[in-house]
């Protein structure tokens, strides 16, 4: 396997991890900040038992290899499940996702959430316009005291503008203002191909049965976006 889709090692203790989680986290980057852990030894150790605590992730869910993955992701690295939160907005796979959301949360253990938004109308396959910032905003509404990072599994390939940097960048800002600061978007995959979350899904031996992908809902179609991609994850 490719070593391009491992994450570097972290040879740093679990606390400063958890102390810089929200910057290492945020770009898609797992490298720390040496300045700042230079800085952080002429000093005392921020008060980790607050940090412990307040570092709680409430991961945006769909029941889909993305999604499952940053979830996994986050646990990993805060060594406890985070909350997962599944949204039903309207779209026309809700049903199978939340079956698939049910079993992967199972899976993972931790809390889960959910909301129902009642927008009006059936969503269909491709874009949705606002769909990511309607999620996260959704998120930051129900999201339990002491969160600390909304996760969202975005990552490269896509041209949609809720899947860019740029958005990233913006929703943390927006969320950061509405939250006096406590709580920050997160999204580790952002610059990973969805080639390389399939690798990290099977590194960490994740069960992809679990999850359900097809944007239409019902049996995978096969030809929107989730079942090619995972069409052609099956065939390697
Ligand atoms: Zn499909």
């Amino acid at each position: 396997m490719s070593a391009h889709y491992q994450w570097p090692i972290l040879t740093t203790s679990r606390a400063f991890v958890l102390a810089n989680a929200h910057e290492t986290i945020l770009n898609g980057e797992l490298v720390p900040s040496w300045a700042r852990l230079r800085d952080m030894r002429f000093r005392q150790w921020p008060r980790l038992t607050t940090t412990r605590a307040i570092m709680t992730a409430l991961i945006l869910m769909s029941g889909g290899v993305d999604s499952y993955a940053c979830a996994h992701f986050f646990k990993s690295q805060l060594k406890r499940s985070p909350t997962a939160f599944f949204v039903d907005y309207g779209q026309g796979a809700a049903r199978n996702e939340r079956k698939a959301f049910d079993r992967v949360a199972a899976a993972l253990g931790g809390k889960t959430l959910f909301a129902s938004l009642n927008l009006q109308r059936k969503f269909g396959t491709g874009l949705i316009p606002g769909r990511n910032g309607l999620l996260i905003m959704a998120a930051l509404a129900i999201a339990p005291k002491r969160t600390s990072s909304i996760a969202i599994g975005i990552h490269s390939g896509t041209n949609y503008y809720d899947c860019s940097e740029h958005f990233l960048k913006r929703a943390d800002e927006f969320v950061q203002e509405y939250s006096n600061g406590a709580v920050r978007v997160s999204a580790p995959f952002l610059h990973w191909s969805k080639r390389q979350i399939f690798n990290y899904c099977l590194e960490k031996q994740l069960d992809l049965s679990l999850t359900y992908s097809c944007e239409k809902g019902g049996k995978p179609c096969g030809k929107c976006a989730s079942c090619r991609d995972r069409n052609a994850f099956d065939a390697r």
